[in-house]
């Protein structure tokens, strides 16, 4: 893309992640949204209309619930995509493979989220460690909510110290706050009984040579994940030079003592009173007092991460990555300020 050009995005599944990823990509000042689809009607499509989003569907038999609810359509998920430079694909997780032979077709390059598997693309992406990767590939997959949190901090402590090895719990939040369809209500879920959960391998799709274990289990909450993460580390470390490692890192927020949060629920409202849109942490949430050294080099710490919020500004990089030259550091630099984002210190 020449200097002065504009990104054409399209967002293909205006959802969760979807609708969070537009009004990130609509507030760049290099990009611009051609078109969000939807596949029935209902609230989010009010908002599309609102934002001044054209909107498209997959299936136009459905295009009257829309229209008669005042919602009109611009045409089908085909001729959004012939619009679009880069196509975010935030469907559901296994409708993006489906969809790949579409975007193939029409030579579009395409985003995946981390309901897809890394074979979709055979490239997993974060911006603090493969962004030049990205550059030129059609199709680029942003690692899920945890594993975005979980390479985040590992590539620090790593490139820092060495990580030997990763053993890390999640406590994971059982739907997100819209969805009534999932639990559970009273129960904590082994997810899975077996170690390791998923997190582990996907974290490796990133960074290969990390040695991680993990575990996870589900909780009936719907605001945010909570890891147990412990690195040991190949050189020792002091817990004051990862602290640095934090602060120096624009999207990992430390939560310190003076706050006095110790929960997911404080930090909601800590989001809330910042005025983050939809409550957002787009950061990793690592509590500063967490942060410890055992026996020299065994490092342990508590993060919270936003599984709706942390992906979307990876997703935002992951298209600057595939379709313009600017560099990296630039890219998230852009993307943070183009949102307001100053990363809770
Ligand atoms: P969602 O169900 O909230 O939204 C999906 C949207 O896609 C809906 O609007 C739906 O109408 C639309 N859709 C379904 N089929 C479609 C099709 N064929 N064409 C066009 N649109 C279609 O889902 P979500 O939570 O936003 O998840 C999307 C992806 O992001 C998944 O891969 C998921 O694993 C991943 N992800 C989700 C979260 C999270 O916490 N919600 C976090 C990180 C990554």
């Amino acid at each position: 893309m020449g200097e002065g050009m504009t990104i054409k995005v399209a967002i293909n599944g205006y959802g969760t992640i979807g609708k969070r990823v537009a009004d990130a990509v609509a507030c760049q000042p290099d990009m611009e949204i051609v078109g969000v689809s939807k596949t029935s009607m209902n609230a989010d499509a009010y908002i599309a209309k609102a934002r001044g989003y054209p909107l498209y569907i997959a299936d136009m038999t459905k295009r009257a619930d829309f229209e008669n609810a005042g919602v009109s359509i611009a045409g089908t998920v085909i001729e959004m995509i012939a619009k679009a430079d880069v196509v975010v694909d935030a469907t559901p997780g296994g409708i993006g493979l489906k969809n790949k032979p579409m975007y193939e077709e029409h030579k579009v390059q395409a985003i995946y989220q981390g309901g897809e598997k890394h074979t979709t693309t055979g490239f997993s992406f974060n911006s603090s460690v493969n962004y030049d990767g990205a550059q030129g590939r059609q199709f680029v997959r942003v690692v899920s909510c945890n594993t975005t949190g979980l390479v985040r901090i590992i590539n620090e402590v790593d490139k820092e110290f060495g990580v030997e090895k990763v053993r890390a719990v999640m406590v994971r939040r059982a739907s997100d706050p819209g969805d009534i369809k999932r639990g559970p209500v009273d129960a904590i879920v082994l997810d899975p009984v077996t170690l390791p959960s998923h997190h582990g391998p996907d974290v490796q799709s990133v960074l290969n040579h990390i040695d991680i274990t993990t575990a996870a289990m589900i909780v009936p909450t719907t605001f945010m994940h909570m890891h147990t993460v412990q690195m040991t580390l190949k050189k020792p470390a002091t817990r004051e030079a990862v602290l640095e490692l934090c602060r120096a890192h624009s999207r990992i927020g430390l939560i310190n003592k003076a706050a006095g949060i110790k929960s997911t629920a404080e930090l909601k409202e800590h989001m809330q009173d910042l005025g983050r849109p939809r409550s957002d942490m787009w950061e990793n949430g690592i509590f500063e007092e967490s942060v410890s050294i055992v026996d020299g080099n065994e490092l342990w710490l508590f993060q919270a991460i936003h599984q709706e919020a942390d992906v979307v500004v990876e997703n935002v990089d992951a298209i600057r990555a595939m379709a313009s030259d600017v560099p990296a550091a630039e890219s998230i630099r852009m993307t943070n300020e183009a949102l307001g984002f100053v990363a809770v210190k």
